[in-house]
């Protein structure tokens, strides 16, 4: 079984690389970016304060979530329905960073994870990959670049689908957001010894997947 694990903030461009690289090397691409966000989706559908715990646990047990491949490409089902879409919405980031923190949650998800891992031949994106979820994982990366290379790499992704949002307010959300990924007691953002660190700032993506692919053709 081979497993790749790759960590790091917000923007960073870890979705765009570990979804080329299961492609080019024919595995399995969990995201699990999305799962948290299916969980932040069923919240505010539900009407429950996402930083409540109390409230949050007691809808997780009903979170039927699914994650299905059509054509290679990963799709998340909540309660039966293809969420793919609604999660990437602007809203959902900040309240699946604020479920995040709630270690029931985490849990649950991270069982999942594992089980998938164990099965395939995957690459598995997030926070807590190298760290926690799989620690012993053959290849560890953790990829960042700078908050305002990372914050105009959302813009242009959300204008692309038609969702306008300030410069500022994104910016102000991913240092939020990797304030709160880093500072959570359980399972934060780190960055592992053991993982390779690449910084995508001034780097295309061609140049990244070569990079990653070159450590994994080495090792
Ligand atoms: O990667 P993405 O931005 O889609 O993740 C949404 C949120 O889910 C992150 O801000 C983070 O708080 C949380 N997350 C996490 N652990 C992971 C993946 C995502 O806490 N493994």
């Amino acid at each position: 079984m081979i497993n790749i694990a790759i960590d790091g903030p917000a923007g960073a461009g870890k979705s765009t690389i570990a979804k080329e690289l299961a492609k080019r090397l024919n595995i399995t691409y969990l995201d699990t970016g999305a799962m948290y966000r299916a969980v932040a989706l069923k919240g505010l559908n539900l009407g429950v304060d996402v930083n409540d715990e109390a409230q949050v646990a007691a809808f997780l047990p009903s979170v039927d979530l699914d994650i299905r491949y059509k054509d290679g490409v990963q799709h998340v089902y909540l309660d039966g329905e293809d969420v793919s879409t609604a999660i990437r919405e602007h809203r959902i980031s900040r309240a699946a960073s604020d479920v995040s923190r709630i270690p029931a949650v985490r849990l649950k998800l991270v069982e999942m994870q594992r089980d998938l891992a164990s099965k395939y031949d995957s690459v598995l994106d997030g926070r807590d990959i190298t760290s926690y979820v799989l620690p012993n994982a053959n290849y560890k990366f953790f990829i960042t670049a700078s908050p305002e290379v990372r914050a105009r790499r959302r813009l242009l992704e959300l204008e692309e689908k038609g969702e306008k949002v300030d410069f500022s307010v994104l910016l102000e959300d991913i240092k939020q957001r990797d304030y709160n990924d880093s500072h959570r007691p359980f399972a934060p953002l780190t960055r592992t010894e053991d993982s390779v660190f690449i910084d995508t700032s001034d780097l295309s993506i061609d140049q990244v997947i070569e990079t990653v692919l070159s450590y994994i053709k080495e090792k």
